[in-house]
């Protein structure tokens, strides 16, 4: 028998899915052109195919030198430019070689001292009063960015420009990355009608399926959407049947305590396990957390009943989809993207309930501030895409006031 769900706590809720989300195995790879690679995990790591730098590199432009000579000027016997090798041999004590930003430190000497730094005459170079030079100033080492042999990009990091060009300079004109997670979406709802389609006055445009998409897209996954299903058994569960296919199954709607109501009903009589059936939170008090045991060929699969209002729909996606997403494209257990930031106006909580409301972070170099903006409530989509965060008020607290730190939630 399986113990009856509960409505949780907004904490204990995201701990149950991290915790499933810590157990969900890699996905597989696929090799792909450094090119192609931006916005997707990491697969195999990357290794550094030399020392970097590869040799004891100048930072400036200026003369290499001992910094243990003692003589009050240095004969400059020649010049080592970005892109050279240094062919006189070990430099001679008391002596100089003019030396260019990228060069490698010629055989001998162990500083660069910078040409603002000197005063020249002809062939010899001398400090300019009040300054010293230590030895390994303004030098790179051999290896000291990265050994040859070492991992300097682990499995599972998310590859954007920094790592791309990381890669190149270790060589790698392809990567293996993750596979993509297939993300089912099933909107449910006999008022819905999809975006081809006039809607008459009583109906509404599928628009959560849309917004969905882009958010499983930017979360790792492949966004998968299915046919709109109706409030009816059997068709509910024909398009499930057929969710079953992907990797993990979103459905919008349907999660409420209404008579059309009808996922859980249809998810339970096709043998789903259920971790939650609601959580404490406002939007998105009804969301719903399962799986769906293996059957025919088919592995067991997570699934989401999310509300239907759309930015319920967001919110618990942010909330409890993506850390669940991210750990099934391959990249390892993470919390949803909070950050701190303070609140710029009084705000009144609501005892009991964790509220993750729209709101508009600005921020200059000094202070992130936070503030709510109008909205008529989960349904207000316009609200919401005038919002670019969520403040995040816990359910402990009944005023929340100018000037408090605060948690928010980016997207
Ligand atoms: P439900 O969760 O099924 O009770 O839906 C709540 C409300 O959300 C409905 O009355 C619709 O107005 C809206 N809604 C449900 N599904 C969608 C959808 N796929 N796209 C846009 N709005 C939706
Ligand atoms: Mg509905």
């Amino acid at each position: 028998m399986q113990p009856a769900a509960a409505v949780l706590g907004f904490d204990e809720a995201l701990a149950k899915v991290l915790q499933h989300a810590a157990a969900v195995p890699r996905p597989s790879s696929e090799p792909l052109a450094l090119l192609n690679c931006g916005s997707r995990l990491l697969a195999e790591p990357v290794l550094a195919d030399r020392d970097q730098p590869p040799f004891h590199r100048s930072t400036r432009d200026g003369f290499a030198l001992r910094a243990s000579d003692t003589a009050s000027s240095l004969k400059v016997v020649g010049q080592v430019r970005a892109g050279e090798q240094w062919q006189g041999g070990t430099l001679e004590p008391n002596a100089a070689i003019e030396i260019m930003t990228g060069a490698p430190i010629p055989e001998g000497a162990d500083a660069v001292v910078m040409i603002e730094h000197i005063e020249r005459n002809q062939d010899s170079i001398r400090l300019l009063a009040g300054r010293t030079i230590r030895s390994g100033e303004n030098i790179v080492p051999q290896g000291s960015e990265a050994r040859a042999g070492q991992t300097v990009l682990p499995p599972g990091t998310p590859i954007e420009g920094a790592e791309i060009a990381l890669a190149a300079s270790c060589g790698y004109s392809n990567l293996h990355v993750f596979r993509k997670p297939k993300v089912a979406i099933v909107a449910t709802g006999d008022e819905l009608v999809d975006l081809a389609a006039t809607p008459a006055p009583h109906q509404i445009r599928n628009s959560n399926s849309y917004g969905l998409a882009e958010l499983i897209r930017r979360a790792g996954g492949e966004p998968i959407q299915l046919p709109i299903a109706p409030d009816r058994r059997p068709e509910l569960e024909q398009t499930i049947r057929a969710a079953r296919q992907c990797d993990l199954m979103l459905l919008s709607g349907g999660v409420s305590m209404g008579k059309y109501d009808l996922v859980e009903e249809v998810l339970q009589a096709l043998g789903a396990e259920f971790f939650f059936i609601g959580v404490r939170m406002q939007p998105g008090k009804p969301i719903v957390f399962g799986r769906l045991p293996a059957e025919n060929n088919l592995p067991a699969q997570f699934f989401f009943g999310l509300p239907g209002n759309p930015v319920s729909t967001q919110v618990t996606f942010h909330c409890f989809v993506e850390p669940m997403l991210r750990a099934m494209a391959g990249a390892g257990v993470q919390q949803p993207r909070f950050v701190q930031a303070t609140l710029a106006e009084d705000v009144a909580g609501k005892p009991g309930l964790m509220r993750i409301l729209p709101a508009r972070l600005t921020a200059d170099r000094i202070r992130p501030e936070v503030r709510l903006v109008a909205w008529q409530g989960s349904g207000d989509l316009a609200a919401n895409a005038r919002a670019n965060c969520y403040a995040v008020l816990p359910p402990d607290n009944d005023h929340f006031a100018a000037g408090d730190v605060i948690t928010i939630l980016l997207r």
